[in-house]
């Protein structure tokens, strides 16, 4: 039996700050009323720290707190579960019929009520029996189930009361019901029991709770700017991209001439600075035979990732979900000596996997995908200045994009491990000094490397700060001993290099799809498929602006004529609604004194009538690769 949190803070020289709501104690987090009984150092939790365990604690109360006022307001309702989650909280329910948006404006009334009340969540410990007992009484068949689980691993039971509503929970639970006043309930949906279709579907109301006002409001407007932003909505709008699940197949994209068009440019981009930073390109095959795959141990460690075998004269073939064992072949094909390493063999290679259905959204979870990919092979004492090379790379090439709010994450050896020890230390070493001479802020994962090899993740933050990990810099002790790669050394011997896999954008499909809603479709003038847009304002003005079209097309802007019978209003909305980065209207006075009035997608007209100007303008910010 534990001691109660009270007591320990009674016997622990520690003084009790006022907004303390719990205590952690390695990875388990406990409350006023929980029995303490894991050791370790323990870490207390206040409400004022906001740490992800104080929102979990207080998001997790206020699922008891939507549950109460569900009960009220439906008394016939079954309670099932109701965890916090990384931004808010649920509860699932069994009800006579599906909530309605009506039922959740009441069920917030109510809920508000609760909070106010202030009650007290007290625990109380009770045997097997007494649960059961109370549970049969209420015919709460799901907390049953859960109950016969709890008592098959040994675990207590307990259960929260506050003020006319009990649940059997584990908590924790911050002290009271008004700990915290801001929160909302987002939505309801449909849930089944433990998540699987052969249970009955439940409702699930679900909801978010912040300390601070400030922190609910901006987090709605996240909520609501990412619904606006999302990339399958704007893929449509902007006709970019399409999905035909179908007939062509779930998680296979289908790139329209302009999201093409993006891509190309993105894609050309890239090519250049790899070329400039001293990559080479290859090509290889979307296909391998069977050998390949048990070589590389595919087969043995990513089957489950990979598409079934092709059957061709006898012989197997895999669709390839990696580049690198043929890129492995490459180096192997001659014999290599030290004075050539290191080789960068670059390739846009379209890889394909196995993701389960219900896994996949849109262009950032995909079967089929390009890698920007790339192999480098290395000397060890080339390592530092390789790994500085390529973080700097993908740093800058992320920056290319407006992507510059970095989160960067080490990760070292985990238990299970393949290769020497002094090969972990040698690229544990060139990571996380290349790291500390970029300067920029990392954090450690400690043993969160793959088995094969340490690595560096780059996220970034997008514009409405969430977090999208796109580069990935991994270390691989595992291929080159399986492939037997070497190089003949200065003394004339055998070596094995050091081997890194790289993809900088990660892939082309995720990258776009992360890329369109950072942006919210407004592509940067570089990018914009169309970049501009010339509207005459009656039919007497498109002559002037046919001569304006050609001019500039023939300067190499990409640019389209609309004179079409629509309103003039009608051909502004429309080109803004395709986030075209310049609108150029023409009427009498720019006819007359051949001139053109530029608005930009901001809604600004550029006060510069002068045709050559507008062009410098333009031409600036593609160079630039500015937005406007
Ligand atoms: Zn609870
Ligand atoms: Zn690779």
């Amino acid at each position: 039996m534990g001691a109660s949190l009270d007591e320990v803070l009674a016997i622990a020289p520690i003084e009790k700050p006022k907004d303390l709501i719990g205590i952690q104690i390695g990875k388990e987090f406990f409350d006023f009323q929980s029995k303490v009984t894991a050791s370790g150092e323990a870490q207390l939790i206040t409400l004022s720290s906001d740490s992800p365990e104080a929102r979990a604690m207080y998001r997790h109360s206020y699922s008891h707190v939507l549950a109460q006022a569900v009960r009220r307001l439906f008394p016939k309702a079954k309670l099932a579960i109701g965890p916090a989650t990384s931004d808010g909280f649920y509860y699932d329910f069994d009800v006579e019929r599906p909530f309605t948006p009506d039922d959740l404006e009441a069920i917030t009334e109510e809920m508000k009520k609760i909070v106010k009340e202030g009650y007290k969540f007290e625990r109380s410990y009770v045997s097997i029996e007494e649960a059961r007992r109370m549970l049969k009484e209420k015919d709460e068949i799901y907390k049953l189930e859960l109950l016969e689980e709890f008592a098959e691993r040994g675990e207590e039971i307990s259960f929260y009361k506050d003020g006319d509503f009990v649940d059997m929970c584990k908590g924790p639970h911050v002290p009271t019901t008004n700990e915290v006043k801001n929160f909302k309930l987002l939505g309801i949906a449909g849930a089944y029991w433990r998540g699987s279709e052969k249970n009955k579907m439940l409702q699930r109301i679900y909801g978010t709770a912040f300390l601070n006002k400030e922190d609910l409001k901006e987090y709605l407007w996240q909520l609501e700017e990412a619904k606006k932003r999302d990339h399958r909505k704007l893929g449509k709008e902007l006709d970019l991209f399409s999905i035909n699940q179908e007939e062509v197949g779930a998680g296979l994209i289908l790139w329209h001439p302009k999201g093409g068009l993006i891509r190309h440019l993105i894609e050309e981009h890239c090519k250049a600075q790899h070329l400039k930073g001293g990559y080479e390109f290859v090509y290889t095959p979307h296909i391998g035979r069977s050998t390949l795959w048990e070589t590389s141990g595919h087969l043995d460690f990513y089957k489950e990732g990979m598409y079934p075998a092709l059957e061709l004269e006898g012989e197997q073939y895999y669709l390839k979900p990696m580049n690198c064992p043929f890129h492995c072949h490459i180096y192997k094909s001659d014999i290599r000596s030290y004075r050539d390493l290191p080789y960068r063999f670059a390739e846009w290679g379209t890889v394909y996997r196995y993701e389960r259905s219900g896994t996949l959204h849109g262009l950032t979870r995909v079967r089929g995908m390009t890698q920007d990919d790339a192999h480098l092979f290395c000397r060890a004492d080339q390592m530092p200045a390789e790994m500085d090379k390529v973080l700097d790379f993908s740093l800058n090439l992320l920056r290319d994009f407006g992507l510059d709010k970095f989160k960067l994450y080490l990760s070292t050896r985990p238990e299970k491990r393949v290769g020497d020890e002094s090969k972990w230390d040698a690229a544990e070493k060139a990571l996380q000094e290349s790291l500390d001479r970029s300067g920029l802020e990392y954090s450690i994962n400690e043993a969160d490397g793959a088995f094969y090899g340490p690595k560096i993740d780059i996220c970034i933050n997008d514009a409405l700060k969430r977090e999208w990990q796109l580069s990935t810099i991994q270390f691989d002790f595992n291929l080159p001993e399986r492939f037997n790669l070497r190089y003949i050394g200065e003394d004339g011997k055998e070596h094995q290099p050091y081997m890194l896999h790289r993809a900088l954008l990660g892939s082309m499909e995720r990258f776009f799809g992360v890329l369109l809603e950072h942006l919210g479709g407004n592509f940067p003038v570089w990018l914009a498929p169309v970049q501009a847009i010339i509207l005459p304002i009656t039919d007497k003005h498109t002559e002037y602006a046919q001569g304006l079209h050609d001019r500039l097309k023939d300067a190499g802007l990409r640019i389209i004529l609309d004179d079409s019978s629509n309103t003039l209003n009608k051909r502004i909305r429309n080109a803004q609604k395709q986030k075209t980065p310049f609108m150029l209207i023409v009427g009498d006075e720019e006819v007359s004194n051949s001139e053109v009035t530029v608005r930009l997608r901001t809604g600004e007209n550029l006060k510069d009538k002068s045709v050559e100007n507008f062009l410098s303008y333009a031409r600036e910010r593609i160079v630039k690769r500015e937005a406007i």
